[in-house]
């Protein structure tokens, strides 16, 4: 980065003080992941520069020959990896997408979308009140049931009484499988369209590791840089199911996209989703996603171990929600601890939490990052000894249940633990075990 270091060495030294944090620390927010150094070089290209606003061969400026090449190389690839027949490979990220998703198949104010409730692990984009998805759309949220599953029977009924016109099965925050063929059916029942919102789990699927949602549902929704290793991005997928719907499908899903809701595509961020799509589809990836499960799986087996409650029982993907109540512990004093001692995780509601979304009971995390370090087994075991010492060392930290007195003691808590002798010792410990494995 010789000439950024050059033209401006504010944001050259920015971007290398958090790549240095990057490296120091055990990254495991299941969303995040580390792009190949091949991405980021097609990121950061010239493509950055074209105007290309349409699809291939109908464009609305000149000059786009190559840019068309690169985005049907990057549809072929999206088809071929996930065994759909038609993709839309602009949408800007996974929020945007949802958006475009909802504007071809609703009606505006009176269409409805059930999906997963936020507070039980759904997205913004599910349907919440505070998001478009909710305030334009008609939104009907289901929820977990007292053990954290989805509950089926509850989203059939919800479905029977509510007709809505989407049916969401997806989620951020849901360490166990999805009944994409009982969601099928659901759907089917009611005349719905069935969109899965795979953003999570997209790079378990591509790699075998997850039951793909495709011959079930009439949508398929990823973003690009979350298990799929990609740059930030997202895909919209129609499958042969969403076709025999409606045979105006893709069509109605790409005039959404544009000129419905963006301009010009950002070509570079296409040409990096299709080097994301190639690596997925290497043998290599499908080792990575099984062992992203793996990892997740003997973390969850070590944390129950030392009495840590997972939603859910366990978890057949790369994430855990712990709740973190029987250990008297708060998310997020707990979300703070861990990055002071190296560990950075997400503070996470749980199903029906009695806590504020600022001060949920939970915690999130997940092997995504990690694994592409090359981590294992036998890091997780270590991971999991840490995290218990981290809890060990807050607990009987208690949040007041005043409002005033609580921000007061989060602040002087925040100064405290900032500089807690055994969280730092930890850290130094962590910064020592990542050294032996690099980022990519
Ligand atoms: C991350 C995520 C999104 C949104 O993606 P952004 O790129 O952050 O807009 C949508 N749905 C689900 C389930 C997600 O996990």
């Amino acid at each position: 980065m010789k000439n950024l270091k050059q033209t401006d060495p504010k944001v050259y030294e920015l971007i290398k003080e958090e790549e240095k944090r990057q490296k120091a620390v055990l990254e495991m927010i299941p969303s995040e992941n580390y792009a190949s150094k091949a991405v980021l070089e097609a990121l950061g290209s010239v493509l950055n520069n074209k105007y290309s606003e349409g699809y291939p061969k109908k464009r609305y400026y000149q000059g786009n020959a190559l840019i068309d090449t690169v985005e049907i190389l990057t549809q072929e690839r999206a088809r071929k990896l996930f065994g759909v027949p038609h993709v839309n490979v602009q949408p800007y990220s996974g929020s945007p997408a949802n958006t475009a998703i909802y504007f071809a198949l609703l009606e505006p104010l009176k269409g409805k979308v059930l999906g997963l409730s936020l507070a039980f692990g759904g997205h913004l984009t599910h349907g919440s009140p505070v998001s478009i998805s909710g305030k334009y759309f008609k939104a009907i949220p289901y929820h977990l049931d007292k053990n954290g599953l989805i509950d089926y029977d509850q989203v059939e009924k919800l479905a029977l009484r509510g007709k809505p016109n989407i049916i969401v099965c997806g989620a951020t925050a849901y360490p166990r499988i999805i009944d994409f063929k009982r969601f099928g059916k659901i759907a089917d029942k009611v005349g719905a369209y069935l969109l899965a919102d795979v953003s999570h789990i997209a790079g378990l699927i591509a790699g075998g590791a997850h039951l793909s949602p495709v011959p079930y549902v009439h949508v398929v929704m990823t973003t690009t840089h979350k298990t799929l290793r990609g740059p930030r991005g997202a895909l919209i997928m129609v499958t042969e199911k969403g076709l025999k719907k409606d045979p105006e499908l893709g069509d109605k899903i790409d005039k959404a996209v544009f000129p419905g809701l963006q301009g010009g595509p950002h070509d570079n961020q296409t040409a990096a989703i299709a080097v994301a799509l190639l690596e997925a589809s290497k043998p290599s990836f499908k080792i990575y996603a099984k062992q992203v499960v793996k990892n997740a799986r003997v973390l969850a087996e070590e944390l129950t171990k030392f009495k840590f409650n997972l939603v859910g029982g366990k978890t057949d993907n790369h994430l855990l929600l712990i709740d973190l109540s029987n250990k008297k512990v708060n998310g997020a004093l707990a979300a703070f601890a861990l990055e002071v001692a190296g560990i950075v995780v997400n503070k996470n509601a749980v199903p029906n939490d009695p806590m504020p979304p600022f001060y949920p009971s939970g915690v999130r995390l997940g092997t995504p990052a990690i694994t592409t370090r090359g981590m294992k087994e036998k890091e997780m075991v270590k991971i999991a000894f840490w995290i218990n010492n981290v809890i060990e060392e807050i607990r009987g930290e208690e949040l007041p249940k005043d409002k005033e007195q609580r921000s007061e003691f989060w602040k002087e808590f925040k100064k405290r633990f900032a500089k807690n002798k055994k969280l730092l010792k930890i850290a130094g410990e962590i910064k020592i075990l990542c050294t032996k494995f690099s980022l990519p």
